[in-house]
C-alpha cells in the first residue's frame, strides 16, 4: 500500500532524519519537518526522491503554533495523514536547577511538552474517526531521561520528557476507539547531534560505560522501533512506552 501520509518533526537530523528514511522506505509519504536547517531536510528529501519515495521539507518550529498549522496544511495537501512522530526536541546546556532561568526552562517546555501536543491536536482532528478520518499512529519521542531525571545535566528536560510519558498513556486511552493509536518510545544514549547543542559532544559516548550493552544506539535503531509502532504489526499497541536503550 502506498501514499499513506507520515509526519516526522525535526525530520531534518538525527532520529527524525533516520526515522523519514524507514518511513519512506515503507512506503509512506513523508512529510519532513525542520526548525531552520533547510539544507539537512532537502537531502532527506532527495535521499528519499532517488529511491523513487516521495516526500517534502516543510519548515515547521513545534514552539510556534502557526508553523505547526502550516506543516499539518501542507500534509493536507500531500494526502490522507496517517501517522505523526512527534520527534523535535532540544536539550539545554548542562546545568543545576539552581542556575536555570525562566526563559530556558519556558523554551523547552514550549518546544518538548506544548509542541507536542499541539501537533497531536492536529493530528487527532484529521485521523480520529470522530472527526470522519480514517485512523492512525502517534509515536512521540520521550526519553530515558523520563526516569532517570537527570540530576546536574538537565532536570528541565528530564521532566519535559516525563510529561510526554503521561501525555501518551492519556492520549492514548482518550482516542483508542477512535482508530488512533498512541505510543512514546523512550531512547536511551543515541548518538546524534542532540548532545553537540546541549554543549557535550562527546556526552554519549562518554556514558557508554553506563549502558548495560556498553554501547550507544543509533538512530537507525531507534527509527526502526517507530516504523514497527506505525505498522499492523503492533496492531495491539496503544497507551504504551517501549524504552529502547540498550537496557538504561
Ligand atoms: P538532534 O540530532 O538534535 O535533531 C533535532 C531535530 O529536531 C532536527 O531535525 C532539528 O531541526 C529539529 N528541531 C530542533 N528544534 C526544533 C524546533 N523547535 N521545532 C522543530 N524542529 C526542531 O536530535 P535527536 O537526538 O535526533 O533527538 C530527537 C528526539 O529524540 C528528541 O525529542 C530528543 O529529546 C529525543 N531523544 C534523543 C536522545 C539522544 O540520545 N539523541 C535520547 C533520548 C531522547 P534542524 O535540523 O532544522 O535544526
Amino acid at each position: 500500500m502506498m501514499h499513506k501520509v507520515c509526519i516526522v518533526t525535526g525530520g531534518s537530523r538525527g532520529i527524525g532524519r533516520a526515522t523519514a528514511l524507514a518511513a519512506a522506505k515503507r512506503r509512506y509519504k513523508v512529510v519532513v519537518g525542520y526548525a531552520s536547517n533547510k539544507a539537512a531536510a532537502d537531502e532527506v528529501v532527495a535521499q528519499i526522491e532517488s529511491s523513487n519515495g516521495k516526500a517534502i521539507a516543510v519548515k515547521c518550529d513545534v514552539g510556534n503554533e502557526s508553523d505547526i498549522l502550516t506543516l499539518f496544511k501542507a500534509a493536507d495537501q500531500f494526502g490522507p495523514l496517517a501517522a505523526l512522530i512527534n520527534n523535535a526536541g532540544i536539550v539545554g546546556v548542562t546545568s543545576r536547577v539552581d542556575d536555570m532561568s525562566a526563559e530556558r526552562i519556558q523554551r523547552m517546555m514550549a518546544i518538548n511538552v506544548t509542541g507536542s501536543i499541539l501537533c497531536a491536536r492536529e493530528a487527532v482532528k484529521r485521523m480520529s474517526t470522530r472527526h470522519g478520518g480514517k485512523g492512525g499512529v502517534i509515536v512521540n519521542l520521550s526519553s530515558v531521561a523520563a526516569k532517570l531525571g537527570s540530576p546536574n545535566t538537565y532536570v528541565d528536560y528530564a521532566a519535559s520528557k516525563g510529561a510526554i510519558d503521561s501525555f501518551t498513556v492519556g492520549l492514548g486511552y482518550e482516542v483508542a476507539n477512535e482508530g488512533i493509536r498512541v505510543a512514546a518510545i523512550r531512547p536511551g544514549l543515541i548518538d546524534t547531534d542532540i548532545h553537540a547543542s546541549g554543549g557535550e559532544p562527546d556526552r554519549a559516548h562518554r556514558l557508554s560505560h553506563m549502558v548495560p550493552m556498553k554501547r550507544v544506539g543509533t538512530a537507525e535503531e531507534i527509527a526502526n522501533a517507530i516504523v514497527w509502532l506505525m505498522s499492523d504489526d503492533a496492531s495491539y499497541v496503544t497507551s504504551a512506552i517501549l524504552d529502547v536503550s540498550g537496557g538504561r
